[in-house]
C-alpha cells in the first residue's frame, strides 16, 4: 500500500484552528454563564463531525448537537465526552445505541416521552418547542404540560428546552421579536410551575450575530464555527476565518486531440488538436450535474476552464492556455494556487448554490485533510 497522501487524488483541506478561531470570538461574546452547543449536524457542515468535534472540545465547548446518529457517533469515537444533543431524526429502534452514548434526545410530545421512555430506562431529554416555525417542537400551548409529563417521572431528565427560530419568508425583525417573546413567556410560565429546565436555548448563528438578547442559558449555533456567516456586520462584530481552505483533485488524464478519435462531438469546447485534460472529480463527488459554461479550476497556476457535461467521476478541462500540464498535476477547485485564488463565494455561485450551501455539498467519500 502507498501512503494516505498518495492514495488522497482528491480532497478537502479543513482548517481547524479557523474553527477554533470562530469558537473563541464567540466565546468572547457571550456572558460566562451561556453554554455553548456546538451544532454539527450533517457531518459536521461537512468538514467532520468527529474531528470539529474534538478540536472544539479542547476549546471548552460545553456540549454538540446533531440531527444524524452517525455523527453523534463519530463525535464518541474522537473519545469526546461531552454532552450530546440528538435533533429530531432518530427513532425508538435506536434506543439502544442511544442509551450506551449517554445522547440526549429531543421530545415535542407526550407521545414521544412515552416512546422514549417504554425503552430507556434513565431518559435524558432536551424539550422542542415550535415558536412559529411550523417544523418540529411542541406548540407554545402544549410546552407546559409536556414539562409536567417529564418532571413527574423521576427517571426522565429534563436538561433543558430549546427552539430554533423561523427563517421562512415572513420571519424578519418583528416575527423574530415575537419568537422571542413566546420563549420568554413559556419560560416565566414554566418558572411560576416549578418546571424551567436548567437551559433554555434559542439562538442559532443569526441568533448569536445579531440578537445578543435571546442567549438565555445555551446557544447552539452552526454555520458560525465554519465561518460562513457574516460575522462583521450585526451588533456582535467578530471576524470569521472559513473552515474550508481547499478542494482538489488531479489531472488523471492529458492527451492531445487528433482525428482518429472521429467527428468531434457537439461539446462547446472540444475541438481537434486541442490539449484536453480529464479531472478526478465529478457530480459524484458534489460538483453539479448540469455544470454551468466557465467554470475554471486552477492547474499550474493558471485558469482552465471544465467543460460541460459534468459526470459522474470526471468532467473534461481545456488545457489550451496551460501547454505544459501532465499527468497527476494538481487541480484546484477552490482556493489558492501559484497567485491565483478561486474563493467559495465564486465556487458558490457556480456550484448554483450560496456558501453555507456549499459546506451542505461536500461529499463524506472525499478525504478530508486536517491542517
Ligand atoms: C441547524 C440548526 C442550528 C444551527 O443553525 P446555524 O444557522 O447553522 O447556526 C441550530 N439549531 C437547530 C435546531 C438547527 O436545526
Amino acid at each position: 500500500m502507498c501512503d494516505d497522501a498518495t492514495l488522497r487524488g482528491s480532497c478537502y483541506e479543513i482548517d481547524l484552528e479557523a474553527i477554533r478561531h470562530n469558537y473563541r470570538q464567540l466565546r468572547a461574546h457571550l456572558g460566562g454563564h451561556v453554554k455553548i452547543h456546538a451544532c454539527l449536524k450533517r457531518n459536521g457542515y461537512g468538514c467532520g463531525a468527529g474531528p470539529v468535534a474534538a478540536a472544539l472540545a479542547s476549546e471548552g465547548t460545553y456540549g454538540f448537537a446533531v440531527a444524524s446518529l452517525m455523527d453523534a457517533i463519530a463525535i464518541r469515537r474522537e473519545g469526546v465526552s461531552n454532552p450530546v444533543l440528538l435533533y429530531p431524526g432518530s427513532g425508538i429502534a435506536a434506543a439502544r445505541t442511544i442509551d450506551a452514548l449517554g445522547l440526549t434526545v429531543s421530545i415535542s410530545s407526550i407521545d414521544e416521552l412515552r416512546q422514549w421512555r417504554s425503552v430507556i430506562g434513565r431518559l435524558r431529554v432536551f424539550l422542542k418547542v415550535d415558536l412559529g416555525f411550523f417544523r418540529a417542537g411542541a406548540t407554545p400551548l402544549s410546552v407546559c404540560e409536556l414539562l409536567a409529563a417529564a418532571a413527574d417521572d423521576p427517571r426522565v431528565c429534563v436538561e433543558g428546552m430549546y427552539a430554533h427560530m423561523s427563517e421562512l419568508p415572513t420571519s424578519g425583525t418583528r416575527a423574530a421579536r415575537e419568537q422571542f417573546g413566546r420563549m420568554r413567556a413559556i419560560v416565566t410560565r414554566a418558572e411560576r410551575r416549578g418546571l424551567r429546565p436548567p437551559l433554555v436555548m434559542m439562538s442559532s448563528t443569526d441568533g448569536v450575530l445579531n440578537h445578543p438578547e435571546m442567549d438565555f442559558d445555551a446557544v447552539d449555533p452552526g454555520a458560525l464555527f465554519f465561518g460562513v456567516a457574516e460575522g462583521t456586520k450585526g451588533p456582535r462584530s467578530m471576524p470569521l476565518q472559513p473552515a474550508l481552505k481547499t478542494v482538489r483533485t488531479r489531472l488523471v488524464s492529458v492527451k492531445r486531440t487528433d482525428r482518429s478519435l472521429g467527428t468531434v462531438p457537439d461539446v462547446a469546447g472540444l475541438r481537434r488538436g486541442m490539449l484536453l485534460g480529464v479531472i478526478g472529480m465529478g457530480w459524484g463527488d458534489g460538483l453539479p450535474r448540469q455544470l454551468p459554461p466557465n467554470i475554471t479550476a486552477l492547474v499550474r497556476g493558471r485558469r482552465a476552464r471544465l467543460l460541460p457535461p459534468s459526470h459522474l467521476e470526471h468532467i473534461r478541462i481545456d488545457l489550451s492556455d496551460v501547454p505544459d500540464a501532465r499527468f497527476g498535476d494538481e487541480v484546484v477547485l477552490l482556493g489558492k494556487q501559484g497567485d491565483q485564488t478561486i474563493t467559495h463565494e465564486e465556487i458558490a455561485f457556480q456550484w448554483g448554490t450560496d456558501v453555507v450551501g456549499l459546506y451542505g455539498l461536500l461529499r463524506d467519500h472525499i478525504p478530508k485533510i486536517y491542517l
